[in-house]
């Protein structure tokens, strides 16, 4: 798609409306990681501007990134015109207040720099900028009417964050250092956020957002009321593994539904020791074994290499622990060992360490692959683990390679078919090796955490000390709060509940007719089923679901029409548990559904039922922009293949065929014919009535009916 429109100078637009992304006064960036930096520097040219500020017209749109990426900033200081560094609720209103007011951009910026936790590098001379981090997770900052995507993506599914931030003090996780300490919702606002977002967006599924969900405080509490919701909003929740030690304790199988993950980051326990996860070898096997006992289908482990301290046999050991736990689930199940190599991050105790070199790296994969007997090894590029290494630490000669590297081609770095290892491999600098005594490129990001603890983290750990959560062992003064924490999380106990099938019998069914047009025609049929179940759910209609264990609605659709193809007369039916007015069902399906959808027709049907498949015997098609009418005529004429034929002007066609034969679609005729057109578009279907005349699936004599069209 970039290329395309770079070849076809194409806007980038947004969502609402289709306008030029350029146009807009504030352009935002959300930045999770620093391998997405080239992908800023490509988005700043697809809006034609200049990528750096300082090149940039007063006319403008101001450049705002934030995120969890941005723990050193200095990287991408010339290319962004202001950062807002932290959690986006304890201050980014007052800066929109700010960009979104009538002064002229200079203004803004220098305004803007005055405002704690904002960062504008042109008005910036080394001062500290304030990690920022809210108290209390608001209900009201939960986003609840989220964007439903039509095509499918990963995480399809509405988002709920139940807590932010870790006490359990990993030295390698930046993330816990950033956003200490632990806050929570309350079980009551994560049900109330679930079911707004679930009924705004129609969503089957949600899913849970937190760094650690077995360490959420009450556990028990969140997930009986999951279970609740479950089987009143015939929904699934998604939840985030659980912590191998507290494995044991949970009864319920649908915890090991599909392949559990666990992450315990290093083959031994010295080396857990070091990097301060000190997750017990007997532990982690007995958490394997409940996952057997239970059902997983398979187990994913996740794994570093390259840590400080770590030894070859800290390697191998990584192979033989996968290896137990392979030996555990048996040969007819998956263990696969994750590798990622070790990323020193800034902010953490790890920060002095230096990155082991690419060759290295790649040593200790092979080491484990070649122990592992047993397990699958799957491992992430140590290539580009170099390059978030180098742009994690980056200081100001950081920021012309970053340049050179995107103006030589070096985009979409994160996915392995895309990532330049030859551009990047002779524009990168030897990362310095830094000392405790050192200043470091991003030390003017205060997140709150003292250095002096952070030191004697990193001293700890070549003692292999542990430091156990402060909820558990007291606080340990890192900096990071006033102190008072949350209570340690409960230990996880749940029942086998057994879900309560529903018996209850659908009374009615409605068939609908709804038209597909515009670019809603390249809206799959698969992705239009799954439109439909969200469009009924948005409605909050009682659509009868199917009984039994994955409780699914009963949806019936006419015969599917290719990508790309347009209808008028798609036909949709479904049941309902208790008789609703058909302008109420048609109403409520009008206020919720998307653009280029419209519904044309609705009818109750009564008696023996039939689908809308089975009914169809033919369809009408309206081909317009054909290019030689004749020639298909002709080709029509020597095949027998549509029922008729006729041609409304030069460019325009009608014909009508049996859907129900792949040979008579419109798009394969003219393809088979040498013929190009223009768009395509189902008019009608028709069925027989009782007298054997061609009538409209809806003009059926099968109970009351609402015609529109
Ligand atoms: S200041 Fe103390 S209580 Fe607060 S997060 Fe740090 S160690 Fe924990």
């Amino acid at each position: 798609m970039y290329k395309l429109m770079k070849e076809q100078n194409l806007n980038w637009v947004d969502l609402e409306a289709g306008d030029p992304v350029y146009q807009s006064d504030v352009v935002g960036f959300g930045i999770s990681t620093e391998i997405l930096y080239t992908n800023v520097l490509c988005l700043l040219n697809l809006m034609r501007l200049e990528i750096r500020s300082e090149k940039r017209k007063a006319s403008d749109p101001i450049i705002l990134a934030g995120g969890g990426g941005l723990a050193n900033p200095v990287p991408l200081m010339p290319f962004i015109d202001v950062f807002f560094m932290g959690e986006a609720e304890a201050g980014l209103r007052p800066l929109m207040d700010i960009l979104s007011s009538d002064l002229d951009k200079n203004e803004k910026l220098k305004k803007a720099s005055a405002l704690p936790s904002v960062l504008v590098p042109k008005y910036h001379n080394g001062e500290t900028v304030r990690w920022a981090t809210v108290k209390e997770l608001d209900i009201d900052d939960a986003p609840v009417e989220q964007i439903v995507p039509m095509a499918t993506v990963s995480h399809d599914r509405a988002v709920v964050e139940i807590s932010r931030g870790c006490t359990r003090g990993c030295r390698f996780c930046q993330a816990s250092q950033l956003s200490r300490p632990v806050r929570e919702r309350s079980p009551e606002d994560i049900f109330k956020i679930i079911s707004g977002a679930v009924h705004s967006t129609g969503w089957e599924q949600a899913g849970v957002l937190t760094l650690s969900f077995s360490d959420y405080s009450r556990i028990n509490s969140l997930l009986k009321g999951f279970s609740q919701l479950e089987e009143s909003m015939h929904l699934r929740i998604s939840q985030p593994s659980l912590r191998p030690d507290t494995l044991p304790s949970v009864s319920n199988r649908k915890f090991f539904k599909g392949s559990l993950t666990m992450a315990p980051e290093a083959g031994s326990e010295r080396m857990r020791r070091i990097i301060n996860k000190p997750l017990s070898h007997d532990e982690i096997i007995k958490a394997a074994e409940t996952a057997s006992k239970m059902g997983a289908r398979g187990v994913k482990l996740y794994f570093m290499v390259g840590l400080p301290g770590e030894t070859d046999e800290d390697i191998v050991a990584i192979a033989n622990l996968a290896d137990s736990i392979a030996k555990i689930m048996g040969r007819k199940r998956t263990v696969t060992a994750a590798l990622s190599p070790f990323v020193p991050k800034p902010h953490t105790p790890f920060q002095w360490c230096n990155q082991s070199d690419y060759k290295e790296l790649w040593r200790k994969i092979q080491l484990v692959r070649s122990s592992c007997l047993k397990a699958k090894v799957a491992w992430n590029d140590p290539r580009v683990s170099i390059v978030e290494h180098f742009l994690c630490k980056g200081d100001i000669e950081s920021q012309d390679i970053l340049e050179q590297a995107y103006l030589k081609g070096a985009v979409f770095d994160g996915w392995s078919d895309q990532f330049r290892w030859d551009v990047w491999e002779d524009l990168l600098t030897a990362v310095p090796d830094f000392s405790p005594e050192d200043a470091l490129p991003w030390d003017f990001v205060d997140t709150g955490i003292k250095k002096q603890w952070l030191k004697k983290e990193y001293e700890r750990s070549a003692l292999e000390e542990i430091l156990l959560d402060c909820r558990e062992a007291g606080c340990s003064h890192c900096g990071g709060c006033d102190g008072v924490v949350l209570p340690f999380p409960q230990s996880v106990s749940t029942t086998n509940e057994t879900a309560v099938l529903s018996t209850a019998l659908p009374v009615e069914r409605i068939r609908l007719r709804y038209s597909k047009t515009g670019l809603s025609r390249f809206t799959s049929h698969l992705d239009m089923v799954r439109m439909w179940t969200r469009i009924l759910r948005r409605t909050e209609l009682p659509v009868y679901y199917s009984t039994g264990f994955a409780r699914r609605m009963k949806l019936v659709f006419s015969q599917p029409i290719p990508l790309g193809m347009g209808s008028e007369s798609e036909y949709l039916d479904f049941q309902l548990m208790k008789s609703v007015k058909l302008d109420q069902v048609l109403n409520s399906i009008r206020n919720v559904i998307p653009t280029g959808f419209e519904i044309t027709a609705a009818k109750k049907i009564s008696g023996k039922y039939k689908s809308p498949g089975s009914l169809t015997v033919a369809a009408e098609y309206i081909i317009d922009g054909v290019d030689c009418t004749e020639k298909l005529i002709e080709y029509l004429g020597l095949n027998q293949l549509v029922i008729s034929v006729s041609v409304e002007d030069t460019n325009r066609v009608n014909i009508v065929s049996d859907p129900r034969k792949g040979t008579s679609r419109p798009d394969r005729i003219l393809e088979a014919a040498g013929v190009k057109w223009k768009t395509i578009v189902r008019k009608s279907i028709f069925a027989t009535d009782h007298d054997g005349h061609l009538v409209t699936l809806m003009a059926l004599a099968e109970g009351e009916v609402i015609n529109e069209g």
